[in-house]
């Protein structure tokens, strides 16, 4: 990788003669010495290859390598000639512009940037030369360069990944369960009427399904989290879009965001229009709508743990502190996961989880991980009972943020990096395809990605990480009732003594469905709800 550029100086008055010509002498310091400081070899440091003056204003051509950039080359030059000028000649420097600013790569790359400062990139014998539009000096004091390196690296690797999101192997799995069960939930909830839809991947949970759900949550608190100290706290839903801004979603998954505008006034006044137009059309049309709305300021929850991460901002923690072993399940998730992707409860735009987050020092988030896998495993062998597997995926995000890196057939998973949970669903079909398996919980180590992005230190100065791990209700829920079915008789001892009480569904005039209700009361019964 190379720059080029050419550093225009405008000087607050023509300099004398006498000036211009040390100015030789001045480039050949600049050269041998300013240009070059704090690399090894010169070919990563900068050099001018030309010079020329007119008037008050002096140009200088620049080449540069690595390490010192063309925008760091300019800025040195300015300030080697502004002591110079201000001492010997009294003369001020007006303005600094890099016109013509380039980066030059090896390989014609097909890379597709598209920026305000980007002028063209064309590639042509073997090289790739972005250029960029005349940058002042405000402009080269920002580490755009920098920024803009970078993202050409991470393309380029992205690339590589072969636009995946992550990498998934393998780490453990259970044995094969006998499947005595083959239908498909999602269908014969939405029949019975236990679960009912109110816009795509929006279910209204009636009292059994709602009572399944919290149930599930309790087991995982009862025996997953209370034995190893968490501890409840309140997480917001809705999160400025700055936080999303540090943690990285908001670059990195937009498309699956849902975002939220407040009015642009709190004064009811200003809505008369809209108040008008409502009372005459009778209609919610969104686009008229949108002109009372501010630019959305916020997301919906998405990932839930960020809230946690900006909490932690700036604190300073020292071993009596730590570890923190919190969990949040106050409220949904949403995801546009786009209009084909959504089924049932299997995919959802709203769904609950239940965030399980942790902070400490790299060996304590490492134990932590690991008790939680230990108890993980046992809640799905011995509480539910479950055919499922476990995969070390690399997620991009954190391959990107340097944390960690994919991995060979030998797997660390002491380290930063994600463990997906998958459940296997009958009705899917056969095991052997993947398609037939289902995501229904994770747990990552983030090494130092969001302890960094949040300033939050220990007062040693030593590092810090965290952890968090997802577990979403629906899905638990759905690949057990996957592989028990509704059942009674089929659930584990454990789940039969939670889930004792359950109240019976709705039943109206038309609804469920006439030709469902006989299936509704059969199953009510089945798994154990005394019919009247
Ligand atoms: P998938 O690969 O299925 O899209 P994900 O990798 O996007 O899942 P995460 O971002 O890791 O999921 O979220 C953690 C957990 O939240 C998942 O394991 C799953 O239980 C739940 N979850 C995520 N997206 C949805 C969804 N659209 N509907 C229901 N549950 C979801
Ligand atoms: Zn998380
Ligand atoms: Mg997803």
């Amino acid at each position: 990788m190379k720059f080029y550029g050419k550093a225009r100086i405008k000087l607050s008055k023509s300099p004398p003669e006498e000036f211009l010509e040390e100015l030789t002498n001045i480039v050949s310091k600049l050269n041998e010495e300013t240009l070059l400081r704090g690399v090894k070899n010169p070919e990563d440091g900068a050099r001018i290859i030309s010079f020329s003056f007119k008037d008050d204003v002096i140009t200088f051509e620049i080449e540069s390598g690595r390490l010192i950039p063309v925008h760091t080359a300019a800025l040195r030059i300015k300030n080697f000639l502004l002591k110079i000028l201000g001492m010997h000649y009294k003369i001020g420097i007006r303005e600094l512009t890099l016109e013509s600013p380039k980066v030059i790569l090896n390989g014609e790359l097909r890379i597709n940037i598209d920026i305000p400062i980007i002028e063209e990139i064309a590639s042509s014998n073997g090289q790739t030369i972005i250029t960029l539009k005349p940058l002042n000096e405000s402009l080269l004091q920002k580490p755009i360069f920098q920024r803009l390196v970078d993202l050409i690296t991470e393309k380029e690797q992205r690339k590589q990944w072969g636009g995946k999101i992550e990498h998934w192997q393998k780490i453990k799995e259970s044995q094969r369960k006998e499947i005595k069960f083959r239908d498909d939930p999602n269908v014969i909830l939405e029949e019975i009427g236990w679960i009912s839809n109110v816009a795509p991947g929006q279910w209204l949970f009636t009292p059994p399904f709602a009572h399944i759900l919290r149930k599930f949550e309790e087991m995982l608190i009862d025996i997953i989290l209370k034995p190893l100290g968490f501890m409840e706290a309140i997480f917001p839903k809705m999160e400025p879009i700055s936080i999303g801004l540090k943690t990285g979603h908001l670059k990195g998954t937009p498309n699956q965001m849902i975002f939220a505008s407040i009015p642009r006034s709190y004064n009811i006044e200003e809505f008369e229009p809209w108040q008008d137009y409502v009372t005459i059309y009778n209609e919610a049309n969104p686009d008229f709508l949108k002109s009372f709305l501010e630019s959305p300021k916020y997301y919906l929850c998405f990932a839930q743990c960020p809230p946690f991460y900006e909490f932690l901002s700036k604190k300073v923690f020292t071993e009596k502190h730590l570890p923190i072993k919190w969990f949040d399940r106050s409220g949904p998730s949403f995801r546009w996961e786009g209009a084909g992707g959504l089924r049932g409860i299997e995919r959802l735009v709203e769904f609950h989880r239940i965030e399980i987050v942790w902070l400490g020092t790299p060996d304590q988030v490492i134990e932590i991980r690991n008790k939680l896998l230990e108890r993980y495993e046992y809640f799905m062998d011995k509480v539910l009972d479950l055919e499922w597997r476990w995969a070390w995926v690399t997620p991009w995000f954190l391959v990107h943020a340097g944390e960690t890196e994919e991995m060979g057939d030998k797997i660390d998973i002491n380290q930063p990096g994600t463990i997906d949970f998958e459940a296997y669903l009958p009705y899917k079909g056969s095991r052997d395809d993947n398609k037939s398996w289902l995501e229904i919980g994770n747990i990552s180590i983030h090494g130092a990605k969001y302890t960094r992005a949040f300033r939050v230190q220990h007062a040693s100065g030593s590092v810090l990480w965290t952890g968090c791990s997802g577990f979403g209700v629906e899905r638990w829920v759905l690949a057990f009732l996957s592989q028990k079915g509704f059942e009674r008789d089929s659930w584990t001892k454990t789940v039969q003594e939670y889930i004792k009480d359950l109240p019976s569904g709705l039943e109206a005039a038309n609804y469920p469905s006439p030709q469902y209700l006989n299936l509704k009361r059969a199953i009510e019964e089945k798994v154990g709800i005394k019919c009247e």
